[in-house]
């Protein structure tokens, strides 16, 4: 399905929108799925579509969750943990190259100029570290961040500063000397200003994804491999999804966890409110014996100029990561070509001539495109279908949602359980 007209327009611009660099960015636009959204609040607020589907007495509340990417999988955990009975689907499984949460690292920092994802992200490190703990592997690499500005602009990071502190985490200043000193396997030419974040690092993305869909079918719950399609509404309720393999699957609850594709699975609420686009990551070589661009030696770095890049060093070898953060042009996740552009390659070298010299001519080792799934806010969707009581949306993690994926799983519970109204920022009603 294609999005309205307007879309290069609003969603090419070299800002970008929270991730990783700047803190919100409202772009001036007209969504027209507000008067249906509210509409569906009003009949929600009014009990015109019923009661919530009721915990069924003596047997445990059945709930099928579409898409295992890292909010579906977590989701699809936390449900099963509060003693839900989970199904959990995924047409390719979960981590697969087409999925946002694919590739090999993410970054997880809680600079933000918004406190609701200051404390997602802390919230998500507690839980990410608990869950290291319980199942004994290493996800979360603890490394730093650097954030160096040739821009003449802090407002994030000067907002986002007491955020962190009041979160018991730290974004300090760093003098460009003290940053030289630091880090003298980075230039700092043309540099303004320099900032640390003490507890941010990376992730192992498609190891965690998969990890967690394997400790949920071990703690009893079930995977399976198909694609779904919300059946029919009746009576405010979703009945069941429709599956790839001809058959019907019911349940109390459904969430819809699907990335990209939510756009085309919930048209007629989600439709041009996520919008994937096109991104490109580089991955390259460093010298021999060199650990200057390894962790625990080079911490994740951003670099912002007229655009902003990003970066996380070795991570077992893979190669020296840098993507663009700049949304690229829209792009279809289930067929769209994935081989990165010479442009895209030349800029990152570019990135990587002026910043980390001495890797000017690094080969490159491995390219991939990944899509972000963007809403106009750079701000999550965690809110229920305004005309299905049982229908959960949960999405539009706009380049920077894998590291709060276990904080989403917890909220998506407490959600379907009941115990928590949905966060406002998340909510449908804000478009
Ligand atoms: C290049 C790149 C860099 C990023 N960098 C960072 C970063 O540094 N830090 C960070 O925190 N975040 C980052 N992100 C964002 C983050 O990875 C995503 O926001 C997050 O992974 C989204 O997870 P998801 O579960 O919503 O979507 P996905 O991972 O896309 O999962 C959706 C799942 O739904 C499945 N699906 C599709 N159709 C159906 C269907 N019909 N039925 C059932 N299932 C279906 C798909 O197969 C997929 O597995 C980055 C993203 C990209 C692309």
């Amino acid at each position: 399905m294609t999005a309205p007209g307007g879309f290069e327009g609003i969603w090419n611009r070299p800002v970008g929108s929270t991730s990783p660099e700047s803190p919100v960015y409202f772009p001036a636009m007209t969504v027209s799925r507000r008067t249906f959204v509210e509409t569906g609040a009003a009949l929600a607020a009014g009990g015109l579509l019923g009661p919530l589907p009721a915990f069924r007495k003596g047997q445990a509340t059945r709930v099928v969750v579409v898409g295992g990417g890292a909010f579906g999988g977590w989701a699809a955990w936390y449900l099963l943990k509060a003693g839900m009975q989970v199904t959990l689907l995924d047409p390719w499984g979960p981590g697969n190259s087409r999925s946002s949460s694919s590739g090999e690292t993410r970054i997880f920092r809680a600079t933000y100029g918004l406190r609701v994802f200051t404390q997602l992200a802390a919230r998500a490190l507690t839980l990410w570290q608990e869950h290291e703990k319980r199942w004994n592997r290493t996800l979360y690499v603890r490394t730093g961040s650097l954030r160096v500005k040739s821009v003449d602009d802090e407002r994030l990071e000067q907002a986002a500063m007491p955020l962190l502190k009041e979160a018991g985490l730290t974004l300090e200043p760093l003098s460009l000397a003290d940053a030289a000193r630091r880090y003298p396997q980075v230039s700092f030419e043309g540099v303004k200003k320099v900032f640390f974040e003490r507890e941010a690092g990376f992730l192992h993305a498609r190891e965690a994804t998969r990890l967690v869909v394997e400790q949920f079918v071990a703690a009893g719950g079930t995977y399976r491999q198909v694609a779904a399609l919300p059946g029919e509404k009746t009576a405010g309720r979703l009945t069941g999804v429709t599956l790839s393999d001809g058959t019907t699957l019911t349940a109390d609850h459904y969430v819809f966890a699907c990335g990209a594709w939510l756009r085309e699975i919930i048209p007629e609420v989600v439709g041009d409110l996520i919008r994937p686009t096109r991104q490109e990551v580089f991955y390259f070589g460093t010298p021999e014996g060199d650990n200057r661009f390894n962790e625990p030696q080079m911490p994740v770095w951003v670099d912002s100029d007229k655009r902003v890049f990003y970066g996380i060093p070795g991570n077992r070898g893979q190669g020296f990561k840098v993507a663009d953060d700049s949304r690229g042009p829209r792009f279809e996740p289930t067929t769209g070509d994935r081989l990165p552009t010479p442009e895209g390659l030349a800029n990152a070298r570019e990135v990587l001539a002026r910043r980390f010299p001495a890797l000017k001519d690094a080969p490159l080792l491995e390219a991939r495109v990944c899509q972000y799934e963007n809403t106009q806010d750079g701000t999550f969707i965690v809110d229920r279908h305004p005309l299905a009581k049982n229908m959960w949306i949960v999405g539009g993690g706009s380049g920077h949602g894998f590291k709060h994926g276990p904080a989403v799983g917890e909220m998506v519970a407490g959600l379907v359980r009941g115990e928590r109204e949905a966060e406002p920022a998340f909510r449908l009603a804000r478009f």
